[in-house]
């Protein structure tokens, strides 16, 4: 993918602060981060969204994610890490090469806001389990 930001991180064509790579991922720091130690996680292979990609990709950047994970909490001492992934402009998405955020949280930093949570009733939830099983 000529056109796309983070191929060029790949192909070592644009710049990126590198975190960890290895065969088919790569970790750098986010150019805007939401926080101090905000890492992405990309495959190698591109693929616009989770929908594309190859599960193998998708192990070998949750592999990284986690090894991420422990380099933020072992070199920042954060007492927390999120990991966000977003698929499509309705989700967020605004790079589309699959990837995955890790932040460094620490107790009220409030990088995230949580979503407004309803509690569903049981047919609510057995309507929707039957649709997404496919019955
Ligand atoms: P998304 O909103 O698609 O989940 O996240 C894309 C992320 O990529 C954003 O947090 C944005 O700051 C970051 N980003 C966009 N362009 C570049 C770039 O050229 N280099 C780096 N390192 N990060 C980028
Ligand atoms: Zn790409």
């Amino acid at each position: 993918m000529s056109d796309c930001i983070f191929c060029g991180i790949v192909a070592g064509t644009m710049p990126a602060e590198r975190i960890y790579e290895d065969d088919d991922t790569i970790a750098f720091l986010d150019i805007a981060p939401a926080c101090d130690g905000h890492v992405l996680v990309i495959p190698r292979a591109h693929s616009d969204d989770i929908h594309g990609a190859d599960p193998a990709n998708l192990g070998a950047v949750a592999a990284t994610v986690q090894q991420m994970a422990a380099r933020v909490s072992g070199a920042l001492g954060s007492d927390g890490v999120s990991i966000v992934q977003s698929n499509g402009r309705a989700a967020g998405q605004t790079v589309f090469h699959y990837h995955v955020h890790v932040l460094p949280r620490f107790e009220g930093d409030g990088v995230m806001t949580p979503w407004q949570a309803t509690r569903a009733s049981s047919e609510q939830l057995a309507r929707m389990g039957a649709r997404l099983r496919g019955e």
